[in-house]
């Protein structure tokens, strides 16, 4: 019987051929993904190696978490829409009603958002800590914790936390750690060697490395945590496209020459603000004016793009027309794209409330840093001038 043309283009008699090798990850789309017999449906079921349906992965993004795995040296790892998602899956799995959560008090802002609202919501306590408090940690860890979250070096203010001292004063007490590790891009720390459990990172930031997409992940190395988290990734339904996941693997085979011409390019910006009239001090985790600078000598192999400066004597009004005034970098959140960025947040707490008001961030990008000196320059005139 012929079939009409609706279903022959639906159902083709003839296909292309399927043997191709190229080095590019092929892009591999799909939500049903089809099986031979029912048999062979229920003997994939509960198989985390195989393919069963699109929201569990697709070949592209098992791709992008083997490569992920293997420069974190995870034995895990699971992709989420955004850093944030790799959050908040991390504090709902390992969280209950009554459980008691310690989290950096300089962390992310979304993140204590999180814990603040949905957290609260559910009867967890969390609790903010100084986030260089390292063995100290042990006199906060109730009998209820459940995790202790740390973010090394923390947004904005980037103290750089005693990972080691913090997890071996956990596992004394069967708390498990987790680290929000994305400055690091597991490149610049070796989290799991510091004892973490689990290693958080918004792929967003150098592993995307064009500032185009969103994404996140969550890595493991012990199997029974990987699988609860994993079990929970699956429950709240949090897949990935696969043609972003292709964007990060293309992302991440440039990713160590960019983050070493930008970790480079930020340490020069640093050192030459640093030694400017105008700037009060430098919190760039390899400056001795940054919280935990020891500690990054100690436990980092570099540091990444993204750094602070507190500016001597300005008025609000002064910080916001250097701001503006700056042409290169440009005002926005998020980073580690090619393009430098630039912000200041009112009414930032950190260092100390006047302080947080003086505070300017900057994430430094791919731009000549000549050019991106003689922006600040420009910009630093300017509001001299107010
Ligand atoms: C950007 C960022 C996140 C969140 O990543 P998104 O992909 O933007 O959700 C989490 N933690 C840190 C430290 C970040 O800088």
């Amino acid at each position: 019987m012929s079939r009409g043309r609706s279903t022959r283009i639906i159902h083709p008699l003839t296909r292309s051929s399927r043997k191709f090798q190229s080095l590019a990850t092929p892009i591999y789309r799909g939500s049903t993904v089809v099986f031979d017999t029912l048999a062979e449906a229920s003997e994939r079921h509960g198989d985390p190696e195989q393919y069963r349906y699109g929201l569990a992965g697709t070949p592209t993004s098992r791709e992008l978490e083997i490569r992920l795995a293997e420069i974190e040296g995870a034995s895990q790892v699971l992709l989420v829409p955004s850093g944030l998602a790799a959050i908040s899956l991390v504090m709902l799995g390992l969280a209950k009603a009554g459980a008691h959560i310690l989290i950096p008090d300089n962390v992310y802002g979304p993140t204590r958002r999180l814990g603040q609202t949905f957290l609260n919501r559910f009867q967890v306590a969390v609790e903010f800590y100084d986030p260089l408090i390292g063995e100290g940690i042990a006199n906060l860890i109730r009998d209820t914790t459940a995790l202790v979250w740390t973010e090394s070096p923390g947004s904005i203010t980037m103290e750089v936390q005693d990972i080691p001292a913090i997890c071996a004063a956990a596992r004394a007490k069967g708390v498990p750690v987790a680290i929000d590790n994305t400055y690091g891009a597991g490149m610049l720390f070796d989290s799991f060697a510091a004892g973490v459990d689990v290693s958080v990172q918004a792929l967003t930031k150098y592993q995307a490395g064009h500032g185009d997409l969103l994404m996140g992940s969550v890595a493991t190395r012990d199997d029974k945590l990987g699988k609860r988290l994993a079990a929970d990734h699956k429950t709240l339904g949090l897949g990935v496209s696969p043609d972003e996941c292709a964007l990060v693997l293309r992302g991440m085979a440039t990713m160590p020459l960019r983050m070493k011409h930008i970790g480079a390019a930020a340490l020069d910006v640093a050192l030459w603000l640093k030694a400017r009239e105008e700037v009060e001090s430098v919190l760039h985790p390899a400056l001795p004016d940054c919280g935990g600078h020891d500690v990054w000598k100690r436990d980092w192999n570099g540091s990444a793009g993204i750094f602070s400066f507190v500016a001597r004597d300005w008025s609000r009004a002064q910080v916001e027309t250097f701001v503006d005034a700056l042409e290169l970098f440009k005002i926005g959140f998020s980073w580690g794209g090619p393009v430098s960025l630039v912000f200041a947040y009112e009414g930032l707490p950190r260092p100390t409330p006047e302080q947080g008001d003086r505070l300017v961030r900057l994430s430094i990008g791919l731009e000549d840093v000549e050019d991106l000196k003689a922006d600040l320059d420009q910009a630093f005139a300017r509001a001299n001038a107010l």
